[in-house]
């Protein structure tokens, strides 16, 4: 069979004038073309719904100029997810002619190679670029849709009939930036998250003596040059790098000072217990299968720790691909030991910060992500007040966010970095788990499947595209 030719997105050059002074009302305004905004989108071409959605009209507004790959292109590791996870939207939806170009891309051919192994986010990050391409090209050929790139979310306006505004800002090169104002019936949220040592401050104030010493843990992942020199600094005076948390972040944060640091850097000065891994809860792996789990020599609890729907043992709190590997060497399960990490879990976690504090340690916080936030109005004009919960927009089982007081925002959805989902019979995960769920795979799977009630709420579900027997499955899941 002849292979789908690839198509290109045709840029600001096409048969619509993006930068025609109108104020469009659209079905939905997603705000950020990360891998959260295009979610959805994805989900809706595996399952043949792209068409339909499109006929509503959809736009999308990103800061950056692509849609797709948002953050992942700066972090210099592995994904936490093997290549199959993200290929798994092309597996269906064979008519679909996004995915059809998105699977002879050379792009997706590269991360075929890792099938079955951690890509780097870089490639991941090159690879859902590609993705975003190809529904750049189907919504900027679609006359009820539009693709705002370089474009900024400025403000977000709740109005009296239930619609909503959403101010842009539009920054062409060599144009003046140009206000759009976009109508919607439902809007997506997905800008991201960030860390900010403010941030951590304000949802640890026991920190606050240390304040100069907090390094956020995004700071190291991104490699960021000041941040890799104050630990470096330390590293070289002796002095131990603490980092508190036991999530991925704080294991990924650990991984990226042992590997990333140059051959003269400060990684041939790392010494057995230099870097402390601090944590209030035991560390969890994560295992496909309670039996893998039992062959392991692994303890865990059959009903808390295994989620109903997937089978896997800690399917979101767990460990996986390099930090779950270090993690194993440094807590004695895996092949070969590794000495210069040391962890603290438990009661005596904040004894051990306060010691290594005021040797002067630098405290890297893995605490998660807030929302990156843009001003949101209610209907009087006056600030909307939003459910938070250590800086993170908080949201039902439905995405949408919630006010002040609880109640649900019909038709203003928000997940992602800095606002995800929880653990739900829908959702999946083990009940153990407290954290928000975030991952590729579930916003072009479930969270997508979740996201397109509110979009298309007369569409009914595919059979087959949920239930515990269909996540065993699946590779994501
Ligand atoms: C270090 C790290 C590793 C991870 N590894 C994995 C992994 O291996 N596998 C996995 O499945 N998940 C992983 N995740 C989780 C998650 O999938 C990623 O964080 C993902 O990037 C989240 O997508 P997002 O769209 O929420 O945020 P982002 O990727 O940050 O995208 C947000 C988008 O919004 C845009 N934006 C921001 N502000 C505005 C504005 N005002 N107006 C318009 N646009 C705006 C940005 O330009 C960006 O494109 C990882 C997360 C982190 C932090």
């Amino acid at each position: 069979m002849k292979e789908p030719s690839v198509t290109t997105p045709r840029g600001d050059q096409g048969q619509k004038d993006p930068y025609a002074p109108t104020s469009a009302h659209y079905r939905v305004v997603i705000c950020g073309g990360g891998p959260a905004g295009t979610g959805p989108l994805v989900h809706a071409a595996h399952q043949g719904a792209l068409a339909r959605l499109l006929d509503r009209g959809v736009a999308i507004v990103e800061a950056g100029d692509r849609l797709g790959g948002g953050s992942f292109g700066r972090y210099g590791m592995t994904a936490n997810s093997i290549g199959a996870a993200f290929l798994e939207c092309l597996e269906h939806g064979d008519d679909d002619p996004v995915l059809s170009a998105a699977r002879s891309l050379p792009v997706t051919r590269e991360l075929r190679r890792f099938r079955d192994s951690s890509p780097p986010l870089s490639l991941v990050g090159s690879y859902l670029d590609g993705l975003g391409d190809q529904l750049h090209v189907a919504l900027s050929r679609h006359p009820r849709c539009d693709v705002l790139l370089r474009s900024r979310v400025e403000s977000i306006h709740l109005r009296a009939d239930g619609t909503f505004l959403a101010r842009v800002s539009e920054r062409a090169p060599g144009r003046p930036p140009r206000e759009r104002r976009l109508l919607a019936d439902c809007l997506i949220v997905t800008l991201g998250g960030t860390q900010s040592r403010r941030e951590i401050l304000s949802v640890s104030p026991a920190l606050e003596p240390f304040a100069e010493a907090v390094v956020p843990a995004d700071a190291v992942m991104r490699g960021e040059a000041a941040t890799m020199d104050v630990l470096a600094r330390a590293l070289r005076a002796r002095v131990r790098v603490t980092i508190l948390g036991g999530s991925h972040s704080a294991w990924s944060t650990a991984w990226c000072l042992l590997h990333r640091f140059p051959r003269n850097g400060p990684a041939a000065a790392i010494g057995p217990g230099d870097v402390v891994i601090v944590s209030r809860h035991p560390t969890r792996l994560f295992y496909m299968t309670p039996e893998a789990a039992e062959r392991a020599g692994y303890g865990f609890d059959r009903v808390r720790d295994v989620c109903p729907l997937s089978g896997r043992v800690n399917r979101y709190g767990g460990l996986r691909g390099d930090a779950g590997t270090l993690a194993r060497q440094v807590l004695g399960h895996g092949r070969s030991r590794e000495t210069r990490i040391r962890v603290v879990a438990g009661p005596q976690a904040s004894t051990t910060v306060a010691e290594l504090a005021a040797g002067g340690s630098p405290i890297v916080c893995a605490f998660g992500y807030a929302a990156n936030a843009v001003p949101m109005y209610d209907v009087d004009g006056r600030p909307l007040a939003l459910q938070t919960e250590h800086g993170a927009r908080v949201v039902d089982r439905h995405a949408r966010l919630l006010r002040a007081d609880g109640r649900a925002i019909p038709n203003l959805l928000a997940y992602g970095l800095g606002s995800g989902l929880r653990v739900s019979a829908e959702i999946g995960g083990e009940p153990s788990y407290h954290g928000r769920v975030d991952g590729v795979w579930l916003y072009q799977h479930d969270v997508g499947r979740v996201v397109m009630r509110s979009l298309l709420p007369d569409r009914p579900c595919r059979a087959g595209s949920g239930g515990p027997a269909a996540h065993a499955e699946r590779v994501g899941a």
